[in-house]
């Protein structure tokens, strides 16, 4: 980069800092999403499992390692998700909205998991943690049966005017959502649309015969003291609400994130959400 470039780039990030903070101070919510110090982005089953599903994706190879450092710079804010929707925003040359969504887990393809896994999860804390048998392991991590998505389920958009399938800021809110998954791993079947206490019923069925109870004993065991969450209280993420749909603003960043094809269901199959890897 040279000088005149590293000025400019350095001017443009001192405006969108600029930016947030008038956006700060009209009252607007403006938090920057949490994003792990050490050398690991991920330490969690989950979380893990997560990014090394992203990175086999095909074609997204070049601008994930981009996005993990957007995110690690602290340039992700305002992160929510609500049932299958994840939104954020991400500062970049300019602020830009970026919005994912993944598909709920086919009926037919949970109730196979279940099955597959009748009797081998000992207890949600188990499952949550990622305490699991590799039968286990390998059928939930399984690219194409598995609970991750394949990349025709997983849509996302984003308001910068870079065209690519999946632009920088996309990249860091898709790693975000293996960092969140660390912090809460129930996101992870939220956003699925699955209940994962289904998962421990249907095992507690097979060893304990019709009822299940202790699947529910075991459920809400410890799992406050390990992720810092009551699971018996209301969610206590941030309610997704301005995040999702900022207030339109002057200036370039108020293009729409349809502009950049959150398919819809209509649109998939043009050729931008290929195949599974
Ligand atoms: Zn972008």
């Amino acid at each position: 980069m040279s000088w005149y470039e590293y000025e400019s780039a350095a001017e443009r990030k001192a405006a969108v800092q600029r930016k947030i903070e008038k956006r700060r101070k009209r009252g607007e919510h403006f938090e920057a999403f949490d994003s792990p110090k050490g050398t690991k982005l991920t330490s969690s089953f989950w979380g893990q499992a997560w990014c090394r599903h992203l990175e086999n994706y095909c074609g997204y190879e070049n601008r994930l390692p981009k996005g993990r450092t957007y995110l690690r710079q602290g340039n992700v804010y305002n992160f929510s998700t609500d049932g299958g929707k994840v939104s954020a925003e991400v500062a970049g040359s300019d602020l830009y909205t970026v919005e994912i969504s993944l598909a709920p887990l086919p009926p037919a393809a949970w109730k196979k998991i279940k099955d597959e896994c009748a009797g081998k999860v000992g207890s949600l804390l188990d499952l949550l943690s990622g305490k699991l048998g590799d039968h286990v392991m390998k059928i939930v991590t399984d690219p194409l049966t598995g609970l991750f998505p394949r990349r025709q389920e997983i849509r996302h958009g984003c308001s910068c005017p870079d065209f690519a399938d999946l632009c920088k800021h996309q990249a860091a809110v898709l790693y975000a959502i293996g960092v969140r998954f660390d912090q809460d791993p129930k996101t992870f079947f939220e956003l699925r649309g699955v209940d994962p206490s289904e998962l421990i019923a249907v095992s507690a069925t097979a060893l304990t015969g019709p009822g299940g109870a202790e699947a529910d004993e075991l459920a809400g065991e410890d799992l406050s003291a390990l992720f810092g969450i009551d699971f018996a209280a209301p969610d206590p993420r941030p309610v997704p609400t301005t995040a999702a749909a900022p207030p339109a603003q002057k200036g370039s960043s108020k293009k729409t994130v349809a502009k950049k094809a959150l398919a819809t269901p209509a649109k998939q199959g043009k050729g931008r959400h290929p195949g599974p890897s």
